[in-house]
């Protein structure tokens, strides 16, 4: 480890073996600065292997999706009992024998149960998961899909997330002159110009105190050979180092002569950097930071390479400088240094105080996303708030939101916001737009004030503070690229591209992945309740079940399945940021969908009773048999087609969207022929053949139900949209 470097390494849990004083564990999390280690061991072969090999599967816990499904089971299994009752008392009174009732009872328990459910809603999850990494989230924690469906609010970090992070150097402020550089990028090529005149910026000594502070300051690497030119760290530091080239002033070289002794790494709530290094026969602290905070330390000013004392009138002058920057949405550093006798050793906050020679600022402009204004408009129409949190000025803030289109609001910084009582806070909270200057602690209170008030809120994050902000939030979204492994381990979603755009499409596929699994279930639960109802009307009426238990395992598994799949592929509408968040409490199954289920039960029930009644009275009992189970199927085919959506017609939907129902609903079709026809399988499933006529009176059946549907989707699109929308609070 280089000699003076200070590491700080976050809790090395003694709960494992101690190890040396020099050593750290596999996966020890780096909680600012830097070091150098060699790795001794890896793997399993590690301590924390060894630990791990001996770990025992650890219980996952269930996502609300999952419970709700195992909510579902219990209701059905509840349902099955009492149907059973209903069907035995039946039974009783009808006088079938106990064989025919054993026989009942078996079928209304594999009617009743959805067994193709699990694996849709795993196959749903897989692919919607899939999708969202594709466009750039990587989902950690499965509860964030359905949860992203709900999102109210999206708080999210300005510097990198709505902007671009492609810093470059504008304007310098030193000696009470501006300096315009020029050039874009990170390539080291520029000029300085004065009021439009070029100058040659050794001529100008306070500029180069100010971009050599800059640049040793500093832990960013500009890599000029293959990857000409971009940077390695923090662009804001990037920016600073290429301002110094262009000026001729080389990082590296620059390093060789004044190497780093001590340093306080930069820290969101510090806003400040300082590096210790030797100079002449003394020793001297550079330090980069917000201009306030460094004016606030310092006392004197470089001026004209001459150190002067600090007046009003400077701080004045500067803080002007200061704001006229951050109104063309400029972040903003400031330098400034302090010389010490040669035994000083290590860097202390306590030992800048009150001491240092303010020496000049520079202006950063950071571009916004084009993407993110467009996922901005988008928030708007999703009835998604959107609240930009920075730790950089009030005023960059507000002209970046402007410049992006935030809606209209108000701005805050971290110190008006430590005054704001947590009452206050929450009543405030829905007019502000803009939290300027914050601390990451401060964070968690802002997204505590949010769901006080009833929001779904997802919170962006980078540094280890915003760890507690992402735990508390509900969609906690760490930073793929510059997100430190601690926000990560905190996050429900990861970002690959650090971009909000990435955040709105994931919301946008949370919204459609929750859709699909309504419309699976839908689908699966009215075909079971069809068939449960079917076997009770057929029992109660004709005394005789209309499917045999193996008939019904086949509609489930083999029909429904088919169809199911294909539903959980289903195609965007492209409406799913146009309508408001989910309420949070209105799940899977709503009233509405209750109310489809049960009328589609019903019309499959009473459709099915009717033939099977039609049907038993002129043919065998196994033909009458085939023929409600073709019934059963043809329904099944068609209500395929009307689950894609409860309110839009298949035209408005588009008939060859979902490629994949016209795929598998034919091969279905193919094996419903090979079932009925092909006589080994006759044997199996104990049909017979029927005739063309019979089919069509299945497949009438069917289309019946389809042209009632379609109909009343055209007539009253919202009939079964009770309860779906819930006023948000
Ligand atoms: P953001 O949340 O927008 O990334 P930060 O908390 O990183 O903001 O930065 C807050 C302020 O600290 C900035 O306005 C800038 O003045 C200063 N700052 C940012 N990065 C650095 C750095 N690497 N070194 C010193 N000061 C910095
Ligand atoms: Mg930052």
């Amino acid at each position: 480890m280089t000699e003076g470097y200070r590491i700080w390494l976050d809790r090395i849990s003694t709960s494992y073996v101690t190890l040396p004083k020099n050593m750290v564990h596999m996966n020890t999390i780096v909680n600012y600065g830097r070091a150098t280690a060699v790795v001794v061991s890896t793997g399993m072969s590690t301590e924390i292997g060894k630990i791990a090999g001996t770990l025992e599967e650890i219980e996952v816990e269930k996502t609300p999706l999952q419970k709700s499904i195992t909510k579902l089971s219990q209701y059905i299994i509840i349902l099955v009992l009492s149907v059973l009752a209903i069907l035995v008392t039946i039974g009783i009174i009808r006088g079938l024998t106990w064989m025919e009732m054993f026989y009942l009872a078996v079928a209304a328990g594999v009617s009743a149960i959805p067994e193709g459910l699990p694996a849709v809603v795993t196959v749903v999850l897989a692919v919607g998961m899939q999708i969202m990494a594709r466009r750039n989230a990587i989902i950690r924690k499965l509860v964030a899909v359905e949860t992203l469906g709900s999102a109210t609010v999206i708080c999210s970090d300005k510097t990198g997330t709505l902007t671009l992070s492609q810093m470059t150097v504008q304007h310098i402020y030193v000696d009470g002159q501006w300096i315009d550089v020029t050039g874009e990028g990170y390539m080291p090529q520029g000029e300085f110009r004065q009021q439009g005149r070029i100058i040659n910026p050794e001529s100008n000594k306070t500029l180069i105190w100010h971009l050599r502070i800059g640049a040793l300051c500093n832990d960013a690497l500009l890599a000029r050979e293959e990857q000409c030119c971009s940077i390695f760290g923090d662009p804001t530091e990037g920016a600073l180092v290429v301002a110094a080239a262009k000026a001729g002033l080389d990082k590296e070289k620059l390093e060789m002569s004044y190497p780093r002794l001590d340093e306080i790494p930069f820290q969101s709530e510090k806003q400040y950097m300082a590096t210790l290094h030797p100079r002449d026969s003394g020793r001297v602290i550079y330090m980069k930071g917000a201009p306030e905070r460094l004016l606030s330390m310092s006392k004197h000013l470089l001026k004209d390479d001459k150190i002067v004392s600090l007046e009003e009138a400077d701080i004045h002058a500067i803080e002007q400088a200061h704001i006229s920057m951050t109104q063309e949405a400029m972040r903003v550093i400031a330098t400034a240094y302090v010389d010490l006798p040669p035994e000083f050793e290590e860097l202390k906050e306590e030992e800048l105080k009150g001491k240092l020679v303010f020496v000049g600022l520079s202006g950063i402009t950071d571009p916004p996303r084009e993407e993110a204004k467009e996922a901005v408009k988008l928030c708007k129409q999703a009835g998604i708030k959107v609240i930009m949190i920075t730790g950089d000025h009030k005023l960059t803030a507000e002209s970046i939101a402007r410049q992006l289109d935030l809606p209209p609001g108000k701005a805050i910084t971290g110190v008006e916001l430590h005054e704001i009582s947590d009452e206050g806070l929450s009543q405030q909270i829905e007019s502000i737009s803009v939290f300027a200057r914050i601390e990451p602690m401060q964070k968690l209170r802002i997204v505590n004030a949010l769901k006080g008030r009833g929001h779904t809120v997802a919170m962006t994050g980078d540094g280890v503070n915003d760890a507690p902000a992402l735990k508390s939030a509900d969609i906690g979204v760490a930073m793929g690229i510059t997100g430190t492994d601690v926000a990560k381990e905190a996050s429900d979603m990861v970002l690959t591209d650090d971009n909000f755009a990435s955040v709105v499409a994931a919301v946008d596929e949370g919204r459609t992945i929750f859709n699909r699994l309504r419309n699976v279930i839908f689908f699966l639960l009215s075909s079971n309740f069809g068939e449960l109802l079917a076997l009770i009307l057929c029992v109660l009426f004709i005394g005789k079940a209309p499917l045999l238990a193996l008939q019904i395992l086949w509609v489930n598994l083999v029909t429904d399945t088919s169809a199911a799949i294909p539903l959980g592929l289903e195609p965007k509408t492209g409406d799913e940021l146009k309508q408001p968040p989910r309420h949070p409490r209105v799940g899977l199954l709503f009233p509405g969908l209750l109310l489809r289920i049960v009328y589609m039960a019903s019309f499959m029930g009473v459709g099915i009773l009717l033939v099977f009644n039609w049907a038993q009275s002129r043919v065998s009992i196994e033909e009458a048999r085939t023929l409600a189970f073709c019934t059963m199927v043809a329904f099944e085919w068609f209500k395929a087609f009307l689950a894609r959506s409860d309110e839009h017609t298949i035209f408005k939907l588009g008939v060859f969207r979902n490629r994949w129902l016209l795929i598998t609903i034919p091969v279905a079709i193919l094996l419903q022929v090979a079932v009925v026809h092909v006589p080994f399988l006759q044997v199996a499933f104990g049909t017979v053949p029927i005739a063309i006529e019979k089919w069509g009176i299945a497949i009438l059946a069917g289309g019946s139900l389809f042209l009632i549907e379609e109909t009343r989707k055209i007539l009253f699109p919202r009939l079964f949209s009770i309860g779906k929308w819930r006023p948000l609070s």
